[in-house]
């Protein structure tokens, strides 16, 4: 059974909606996934933020702009009096949720409820669809399967246990719609997977139901060997290792939930980045094999702080890391990228949030330097067994820019250098035309 998950522009309108069925095949037994439509959740976060400052009236007015697509969207995709009457009682109830928040104390509770109307409404809307146009469908609540555990990680058993029973109930039906993103929490609570989440969700269940494989249907041909924005001739790559694709998803790559990689390899589910506006587009297959001895692609990541930490207490000192490391755990900080000296080292983050903070409690080890403006350039592939050439090839195609960090050896699939922001485009440019 595969499991399929279109993103919020291939749900977009009712016209996208409507045009799924080019790409879902009824009669094949498969999981349907959707987002909600494009700027819906948006939307919902900015009515949970008018709520929270308890600015009634604006909450108000964005629940009214926002049924008002609604409304549009059901005209355009159900035809018939009956399923649109449906709709209409689909949109009045999660439209009366979201205004009942006006009389209430709000709390985080509400506001993860508020955000996940736009995957219900949805996944509600195109189930009434199937059924005006004859084609049999089951609407699964992803809140009966989906659950994240008391450190907010998804429980991939819990989805094992708990949607297969769904699925049995259901042996004649081929198609099942359910929602991304959201799921309950540890204390049973409405949750979600974060920002981007849909993606997380399919590829859950594709390990949770041990699925055949998962396929992420977005508006690009796959990932590309470089940022298309920047570079031109930049190519979808065919194939990438687990491995390979979770350093490029988190680096910027946005077409795919960094996360949602690790359930897949876990399980070794096959996961395809599809197209859904050139359905016939390869796209990108990621598995578990790796093209040995391939560079695969370069990607970039902006807004990036470097910090210098020197001290000469570092000098054949042990412990020094952990005390520096915890300082950035204490602030809930993430550090990319490290490179150390004898008596230095040099780290970078990308929140900044408690960049005073850090700094000042990091003063005390030694002196620090802060550089900011700068950007992670991360070269991925399969770089061997005797890793050999890569370093000097990457470092002499950048060899007139100059570099402030670099983090070679980490892994076997990633060399990442740190320039100036203003360097960027350079860098991407001269490294595409030299490595590819
Ligand atoms: N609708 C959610 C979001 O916009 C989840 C998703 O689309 O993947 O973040
Ligand atoms: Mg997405």
């Amino acid at each position: 059974m595969k499991v399929l998950k279109f993103g919020g522009t291939s749900v977009g309108s009712a016209g996208r909606m409507q045009k799924l069925l080019d790409i879902i095949n009824p009669q094949e037994r498969q999981i349907v996934v959707l987002s909600a439509m494009s700027g819906t959740t948006n939307n919902l976060v900015e009515i949970g933020q008018a709520y929270l400052v308890n600015d009634k009236a604006k909450a108000a007015n964005l629940v009214a702009a926002l049924k008002d697509k609604y409304e549009i969207v059901i005209k355009d995709l159900l035809k018939k009096p009956e399923t649109f009457e449906q709709g209409k009682g689909v949109i009045d109830y999660h439209f009366k949720l979201l205004s009942s928040f006006a009389n209430d104390l709000f709390t985080p509770i509400e506001d993860k409820i508020i955000l996940a109307q736009g995957e219900l409404l949805s996944t509600a809307l195109y189930h009434i669809y199937l059924k005006e146009i004859g084609v049999p469908s089951v609407l699964l609540p992803a809140l009966a399967f989906m659950k994240t555990d008391e450190d907010n990680e998804p429980v991939v058993d819990h989805i094992t246990t708990h949607l297969n029973p769904l699925l049995d109930k259901h042996p004649d039906v081929n198609l099942f719609i359910t929602q991304g993103f959201i799921c309950r929490n540890a204390f049973g609570e409405i949750d979600n997977l974060r920002r981007g989440g849909s993606d997380y969700t399919a590829s859950l269940i594709g390990a949770g139901i041990r699925s055949e494989e998962v396929q992420i249907w977005t508006d690009i041909d796959g990932m590309h060997n470089n940022d298309p924005r920047i570079v031109n001739n930049t190519k979808p790559i065919a194939q990438l290792s687990f491995d390979e694709a979770a350093e490029l998803a988190y680096f910027g790559a946005k077409i795919l939930h960094p996360q949602s990689v690790f359930p897949a390899q876990k399980y070794k589910i096959p996961v395809r980045l599809l197209n859904t506006m050139d359905p016939q587009a390869a796209g990108t297959l990621i598995t578990n094999t790796s093209e040995k001895d391939k560079i695969k692609s370069i990607a970039a990541k902006d807004g990036i702080t470097a910090i210098k930490i020197q001290s000469s207490r570092m000098l054949l000192a042990h412990g020094f890391l952990r005390r520096v490391f915890e300082v950035f755990e204490r602030y809930r900080t993430s550090i990319d990228m490290i490179t150390t000296s004898e008596v230095a080292v040099s780290l970078t983050i990308d929140d900044t949030t408690y960049l005073g903070e850090i700094t000042a409690e990091l003063g005390k080890f030694g002196s620090v330097e802060i550089d900011v403006n700068h950007t992670i350039i991360c070269v991925v592939g399969d770089f061997g067994a005797e890793k050999h050439g890569y370093a000097a090839r990457v470092l002499e195609a950048i060899k007139h820019v100059p570099v402030r960090m670099i983090s070679y050896g980490g892994s076997d699939h990633n060399m990442s250098v740190l320039v100036k922001t203003e360097e960027k485009v350079e860098v991407l440019r001269s490294l595409h035309s030299r490595l590819f």
